[in-house]
């Protein structure tokens, strides 16, 4: 059953391990180590039959690629997927991480893993007991801590980016800026445009996450409902995938979209739709990629806090760049940023 799956994938290697102990399929996507061994989070989920989360494996390996090209990292796009019947606790937990551990030393430093959804910290320092090939530890345990603060600074130098190309200045005073998802992310984004003068709107289900950011920060609380058509210069979708759709994106009232959600695009060509609404679109891999700047950076090439906001600053300048590609080429973001990838990919490992 995994054989269609397996062959019409265009990544460079799957691995597949069944733990019988576990009753749990261990499925390994390596998409590309062009520019490096392959990097990504482990995730561990309940899929409705495993064909599921090996397609999963598949779909996010394949965006890591994206994503660490764009950043102008040399690391491939990896990740792993953990298919149980249901998540396990305590020992059971301990003992299946264990063994998954020893399978990614196996691989030799092809893939280095990280935490994702339903794997944390704490389960990062449990892997790093049998292999070195593992970030996102626990700082106790040498990790370098939440990766939030960096994705949100990475998002700001996106935002006065993508601000500036749509209207001549990245000047955030004054602006009207709209948070979707005030959590880990958006509230520290949050923080930031409130200091640099941005009239701020927020919009979240938590209604205590909306209070405290009226009450810190001076924000006005928007209906969730009407997060997408509410007026405003940016609109940062900062909580869930899939927001930007054929339906949706008609009904912006802003002149950018910039945020930290994974997979704000229904589909890849909705984003043709931005330019007849004359909004500026920055790709989410390539605005949200602070995250694995910051984890990667920090504690695998031994980067220093300041160079680490570099990186962060320099975020802007890839989307100045991506913005460049789709005026000259006529294309949307979406698929500037596509070529850009192309391009570094054949180029190979920058230097650092
Ligand atoms: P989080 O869970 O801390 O915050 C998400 C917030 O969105 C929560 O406050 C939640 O209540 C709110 N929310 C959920 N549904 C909503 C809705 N319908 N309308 C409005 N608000 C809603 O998550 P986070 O770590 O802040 O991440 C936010 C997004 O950024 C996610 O899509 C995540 O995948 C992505 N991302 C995060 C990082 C990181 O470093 N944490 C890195 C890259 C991408």
């Amino acid at each position: 059953m995994f054989e269609e799956l397996l062959q019409a994938w265009d990544g460079k290697e799957t691995v597949i391990r069944y733990d019988a102990d576990a009753l749990a399929w261990i499925f390994i996507g390596i998409h590309s180590t062009q520019l490096g061994p392959a990097a990504g989070g482990t995730r561990m989920k309940a899929y409705a039959t495993p064909a599921d989360g090996l397609r999963d494996v598949h779909r996010l390996s394949s965006a890591m690629t994206r994503k660490l090209a764009a950043a102008g990292m040399h690391y491939g796009g990896g990740k792993a997927v953990i298919a149980v019947e249901t998540i396990p606790n305590g020992n059971a937990r301990r003992q299946l991480l264990l063994r998954y551990a020893e399978l990614v030393d196996s691989l030799g430093g092809t893939y280095l893993t990280a935490p994702d959804v339903y794997t944390n910290e704490a389960d990062m320092d449990i892997i790093g007991e049998r292999t070195r090939h593992v970030f996102g530890k626990t700082v106790a345990n040498g990790g370098a801590g939440s990766t939030a603060p960096a994705t949100a600074l990475g998002v700001l130098a996106g935002i006065r980016a993508s601000l500036e190309h749509a209207t001549g200045s990245g000047d955030l005073a004054g602006r009207t800026v709209l948070v979707q998802g005030v959590g880990d992310v958006g509230r520290r984004l949050a923080e930031h445009l409130a200091r640099a003068g941005a009239r701020l709107l927020v919009a979240d289900i938590n209604e205590a996450a909306v209070t405290a950011a009226c009450r810190d920060l001076g924000a006005t609380a928007v209906n969730p409902a009407d997060a997408l058509t509410t007026p405003c210069d940016v609109f940062a979708p900062c909580a869930l995938g899939g927001v930007l759709s054929s339906e949706t994106i008609p009904l912006l009232r802003c002149r950018v979209v910039c945020g930290s959600a994974n997979n704000q695009l229904l589909r890849d060509e909705n984003a043709d739709l931005f330019a007849k609404h004359n909004i500026r679109y920055a790709p989410d891999y390539v605005a949200n990629a602070g995250g694995v700047m910051h984890g990667l950076g920090l504690e695998e090439l031994g980067w220093t806090e300041d160079y680490l906001k570099q990186r962060l600053e320099g975020i802007g300048d890839t989307l100045r760049e991506v913005f460049r590609i789709a005026e000259a080429e006529g294309i949307s973001t979406e698929r500037a940023a596509e070529r850009l990838v192309a391009r570094r990919l054949e180029e190979g490992p920058p230097a650092e």
